[in-house]
């Protein structure tokens, strides 16, 4: 199937479709709601919880198309169909089936695993994949999700005994909502910033509710404080405080330090190198494309399973279904 690599993002030849364009599109698939997957197009298509959540931060769109996971819609000769993707509530994979039967697969950003507040990911079948390499390098393994918030968890009774206010960083959108129902399942309350506290609101508008009070300068006895992890909406004269920052790249020695906090816990709402491989070869693609932060380290690794994958990033320009790429600029990965 025929894909271009525009400068506003991945587009099929011949259709006016986009996947997750990054500028104003006439009609874009978008995988879900975190601000580089969206721009305010003329018509989205998308789950009705990405459709929310986008329009939380771009403003209305007037033309959208809600679609169910499993559902097939027909776009002018092509089937779309929806497939869960973890990550964050909401987010959906696409599979494009065209009249010849050839089916291609975009990922957009996913993660195995369960989640509390997002659908469980599933592995469409496929002969083309698109798929995200956040973290495609051999290096990063994560640890499984619940151990990993046992520990956020122990780390911020911790602190609470001493009399010392534990603050997580972690991003609004997503990793926030998963983070506080954890905290909340291992009877810890948070107090979260506003803009987390807005989208928690709309989460629970989406039926998945979010147990979290409204930071209002102050806390309660016994609360987490939860911030996106910005200094710029830290609270500040809070007394005694430690700091801990909620991302994949914890497993950085830089991890910690990037947002200024003490300490990083590896909580990732991505797939890790060893769940990317395994996805790649479960979906029984014969070509693979990988896009995004470690594109060439995933690609090789896919290749020596005896997968054809090829990588698109800033630095190779090449051939994609006979189609002229383009460089992709580097951007900066949610975790
Ligand atoms: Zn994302």
């Amino acid at each position: 199937m025929p894909v271009d690599w525009l400068k506003g993002g991945l587009k099929l030849q011949g259709s006016p479709l986009w996947f997750d364009a990054r500028r104003k599109a006439e009609v874009s698939f978008v995988s879900h709601a975190h601000t580089d997957h969206i721009a305010r197009h003329a018509r989205a298509i998308g789950t009705k919880e990405t459709l929310l959540l986008m329009q939380h931060r771009v403003g209305t769109i007037d033309d959208t198309v809600a679609l169910d996971y499993g559902e097939a819609f027909p776009f002018e000769d092509l089937t779309l169909e929806l497939f869960p993707a973890g990550h964050v509530l909401g987010a959906a994979q696409v599979r494009v089936t065209r009249p010849d039967g050839h089916r291609v697969v975009y990922t957009g950003d996913f993660s195995p695993g369960e989640f509390l507040t997002a659908k469980r990911s599933e592995t469409p079948a496929c002969d083309t994949l698109i798929i995200e390499s956040t973290f495609g390098h051999p290096k990063y393994r994560f640890p499984p999700r619940a151990d990993v918030y046992d520990e956020v968890a122990a780390w911020c009774r911790r602190h609470l005994e001493r009399g010392v206010r534990p603050l997580l960083f972690a991003y609004s959108l997503g990793k926030s909502q998963e983070s506080i129902q954890q905290l909340a399942a291992r009877g810890l309350r948070v107090a979260a910033h506003e803009s987390i506290h807005a989208i928690s609101t709309l989460y629970s508008q989406l039926g998945v509710t979010i147990d979290a009070r409204c930071f209002d300068g102050t806390f309660h006895e016994g609360e987490v404080g939860l911030f996106p992890p910005f200094k710029k909406h830290r609270p500040e004269n809070l007394g005694a405080v430690a700091t801990a920052v909620l991302t994949g790249w914890a497993l950085e020695p830089w991890g910690a330090r990037r947002s200024g906090a003490d300490v990083a816990f590896p909580v990732s709402d991505h797939a890790d190198y060893p769940s990317l491989l395994e996805f790649a070869k479960a979906t029984g693609a014969r070509e693979v494309i990988t896009l995004f932060g470690f594109a060439e380290e995933l690609a090789a690794g896919l290749r020596k399973e005896g997968l054809l994958a090829r990588a698109v990033t800033e630095k190779v320009q090449l051939d994609l279904f006979g189609a002229p790429i383009r460089p992709l600029p580097r951007r900066p990965a949610r975790s």
